[in-house]
Parts: structure tokens; sequence; C-alpha cells
């Protein structure tokens, strides 16, 4: 099996990309910044792989499966230099591969069902599906091997190859990731590529390629979709969120509190779907506050590999760089943090778990992605004023609805205008459902067969009746 030295740079010719380990601030190892010939080279021997790799499904059944063990049986090796990278807990990173697993069992016993179309007429249809080619697969920092798995599963079982490229900011982890898979995967069917952009846009526009799907924030997700348009791949996107959690008057604040607060702070805030806003009933308002916030003050917050550690260090500079920034302009506009608010002292991206109140409403904080440990808590009297709030920003992927009565909580989640609504949780996924968001949160559906479909595409064969009989 692949050791952490295989996430290493080899050969001459490749220029370096620098790793920075966010819980020191500082460089900690390489990986290959990667030429626009070697991304040719790469996308050439995936479309050649593609040939041998599409023909036989009980073959990438078995190797599928035999991917998730390999994974498994990594699993420390991952974890480490994913925490390493990434900066998540060390818990956090057993349960991401414990997910990209869970992602390659689930496809590989997937298969699309053929279907025939009999509507009276003297031929009948049979609609078949066959891999629409090879995929390129562009994810963000924040799940580097879960959400890559989210993507090369899927394409992996519909009998395409993947070239995957991962965030200049974690490429170690997905580096040793693609050595483990490439023991049990046919050579070339799925290849890491790492590397500075323009990368990324190079890879989006390729014309060896015929389905780009990309998660990343919606900024990134427009400019691959004009760079796809070029070949006129197809485009699957999975953009930013500004989830809000909406509080209902019989809510009881002990009992959610925990689950409300980890919704928010898991991987340091750093999730698409985290809640990123709560509307709280103003009669209960500073009830919520102090929940939250006696929890961020206490929370243990330190280096991922530190065992203490429930919350890490922001990933990288300028994500550690907005989160101030967004936290600094609600402040000078008349918030006040309950807790936190500000970068902690000392190397490593640190910033203390901060909850704000007294946020105008219109603060970039409360309308834009923080992405990063801070949580506005906001006040409201009508409820419809609350789902108003909570559908008022450009975003649409998830929302939440709390309280001690699940049906009404149902009805009022009916109302959020997102994928997908949770009711006294929130972020909660599983891996039959569609994923996707609406507004600018996406497009296309990933997850389940959903997903699978989405790396097909229908071949349609119709037949004189007559020689059925
Ligand atoms: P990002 O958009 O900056 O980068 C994502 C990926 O795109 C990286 O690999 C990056 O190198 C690459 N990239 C950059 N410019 C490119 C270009 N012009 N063409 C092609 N690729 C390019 O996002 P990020 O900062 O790495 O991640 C955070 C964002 O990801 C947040 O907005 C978050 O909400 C979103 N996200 C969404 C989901 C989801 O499922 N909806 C899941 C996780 C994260």
């Amino acid at each position: 099996m692949p050791t952490p030295e295989a996430a290493r740079v080899t050969g001459h010719r490749t220029a370096r990309l620098p790793v920075v380990d966010p819980a020191t601030g500082e460089a900690f190892d390489e990986a290959p910044d990667q030429s626009p010939d070697e991304l040719d080279e790469t996308v050439a021997r995936a479309r050649r792989a593609w040939h041998g790799w599409r023909a036989d499904p009980a073959a990438r059944t078995a190797a599928l499966r035999s991917a998730a063990d390999a994974v498994e049986t990594a699993g420390d090796d991952l974890a480490r230099l994913l925490t390493r990278e990434q900066g998540k807990p060390l818990a956090e990173s057993y349960a991401e591969i414990a997910r990209t697993a869970a992602r390659l069992r689930h496809f590989a016993d997937l298969a699309p069902r053929t279907r025939r179309i009999d509507d009276g007429r003297p031929v009948h249809s049979e609609v078949r599906w066959r891999p629409v080619g090879p995929v390129a697969a562009i994810v963000p920092w924040n799940f580097p091997l879960q959400l890559a798995a989210a993507k090369f599963a899927p394409a992996l079982a519909a009998g395409n190859t993947v070239v995957l490229k991962p965030s200049p900011h974690t490429p170690l982890a997905t580096r040793l990731l693609g050595s483990v898979l490439a023991t049990v995967l046919p050579e070339d069917v799925l290849t890491v590529v790492t590397g500075r952009e323009p990368l990324g846009a190079r890879l989006a526009a390729h014309p060896g390629i015929r389905h780009v799907t990309f998660t990343g924030s919606v900024p990134t997700g427009r400019a691959v979709a004009g760079a796809a348009a070029a070949s006129l791949a197809r485009v699957t996107l999975e953009l930013g969120g500004n989830d809000a959690a909406v509080l209902l008057d019989d809510v009881d604040v002990d009992r959610i509190a925990d689950r409300l607060f980890w919704a928010a702070f898991r991987n340091c805030g750093q999730v698409c779907m985290a809640v990123k806003r709560v509307y709280a009933p103003a009669r209960l308002h500073a009830e919520v506050v102090e929940a939250l916030a006696q929890r961020a003050k206490t929370v243990a917050v330190g280096p991922g590999l530190d065992p203490d550690t429930r919350i890490g260090p922001v990933n990288n500079a300028p994500q550690l760089a907005r989160v101030e920034q967004l936290t600094r302009q609600a402040l000078a506009a008349g918030a006040r943090a309950a807790a936190g608010g500000r970068r902690l002292d000392g190397a490593g991206h640190f910033f203390a778990p901060t909850i704000l109140t007294d946020v105008p409403p219109d603060s970039p904080v409360v309308t834009e992605e923080q992405f990063g440990p801070v949580l506005p808590v906001l006040p409201y009297r009508h409820l419809d004023e609350a789902v108003d709030a909570a559908n008022g920003t450009g975003f649409g992927l998830g929302g939440s609805v709390w309280g001690t009565d699940p049906d009404r909580a149902a009805a009022v989640a009916d109302r959020l205008e997102c994928g997908t609504a949770w009711i006294n949780h929130h972020a909660e996924l599983s891996l039959a459902q569609p994923f996707a968001g609406v507004k600018d949160s996406g497009v296309g559906v990933a997850g389940g067969p959903w997903g699978l479909y989405g790396n097909l595409r229908p071949f349609v064969v119709h037949r004189p009746r007559e020689e059925d009989e």
C-alpha cells in the first residue's frame, strides 16, 4: 500500500507547489505544479483508458469495492495527511475517509436501468445508457477526499475515466488517495493532477473532457460553466450556500443548542451546507445567543492533530482574511460579539469561534457566505419575516426549521427555497438522496441514481415490433 511518501513530488520536469499546514502557517511539503503539456498528456491517457474501462460493468463493480477497502486500509496515513494540510481535527478526517469509502461502495452497486417504451406503434424503443466520456472533477479544500469521491465514484461506476483536480491548498491527501486507488484500478482510469491556476480553467475547457463536475464557489462555478461551453461538455456545479436555521417559538433551546452549534461550527464552519445564519423569535433571542456563545467560548480550538481539539484552524490565509474582514465589517456596523470576534494570537490560521448579535440584516456576514467560524443570530417578530429573510439571498443550498412540533416545523420547511431542508437538525445527507442546490447554489444533481445518470447519456434503439414475435 502506498505511504504518505506517495504524495511527494517525483520526476524532474515538474514545478513545485508549496503546501501550508494551517495549524502553523508554514509550508511543510510540496506537490507538483503541473504544466499544460502534462495536463494534455493526462487527458489523452484518460481517453485511451476509457475504452477498456467502459466495456466491463462487472469488473468495475469489483474494482470499486476493492477501492473502498483500499481507502480504509490506508485510513491512518490518509487521515494524518488530511488533517495536516486541511486543518480539521483528526476524528473529522477519519469520518471523511469513512465517507469516501462509503461513496465508492454505494456507487459500486448502482447500475443504470434499461427501459423499454411500448407506446402502441409498430416499433418499440429501448433506452440504454452509455458513459459520456472522460470526466473532469474539480474540488475545493474543505472536504478534499469526500467531495472528490462524490464525483469520481459515480463517474467511474458509470464507465467513465476521471481526471481529478484538488485545490492547490489541499493537494497531498488527494495525491495519496490517487496512489492508493491506483493499486486496485486499471492504469489511467483515475488520475490526480495538481497545480496553481490556470490548471483548473484549462481542465474545464479541455476538448478531451465530456463532463465537468465542479464543487466550489459561485464565481468560480460561473467561470467553469463558461470554459466548458467551448467544448459543449456537460456541467454539474455544486456551489456555495448561505443556509438559514429558523427557530420556531416552541423550540426547546437547551435541547437543540449542541446540535445547532455543531451544524454551524463543524470543520471550522467550512461546510457548504453549514448553518450560516440563525433566525430566532425575539422572545428567545437572548437565550439562543447565550447558549451558542457559552459553547463558542469553551470549545477546544487548536491543531487538528491534538486529540483534545474540536475546532481546528481556518484552512488558508485568504479565507482567514475574508472571515476577519466580514467580522470587522459587521462589528463596525454595530454588531456585538457575544463570543470571539477576532483572530487568535500566535502562529497558524486560528479564528475564535464567534457568535454575532445586533447584526444589521444587510451586513455581508448575513447576506454572503462567510465559510468560517462566525455565526450571526438575528431576531424576528413574525414567522413570515424569518421565512422571507431565509429565502432572501441568492443562495439556495439547504435550510432547517427547529421546534418542538415536527409537523409544524415541516410545514415551515416546505416554504424554504432550497435543495434540502432539515427538521431539528442540519446538513445530514443520505447517499441515496438527490443533492442539488437552487438559485446560485448549483446546476445539475448529484447523489444516488441521479448522480450516476449525471455521468451517462441515453442511447435509444428502435426495433420493429414483429422482430419480437
Ligand atoms: P473555489 O471556487 O475557489 O475553488 C474550487 C476549485 O476550483 C479549486 O480546485 C480551485 O483550484 C479551482 N479553480 C479555481 N479557479 C478556477 C477556474 N477558473 N476554472 C476551474 N477551476 C478553478 O472554492 P474554494 O474556496 O476552494 O471552496 C469553497 C467554496 O466551495 C465555498 O463557496 C463552498 O460553499 C463551496 N462548496 C460547495 C459544496 C457543495 O456541494 N455545494 C461543497 C463544498 C464546498
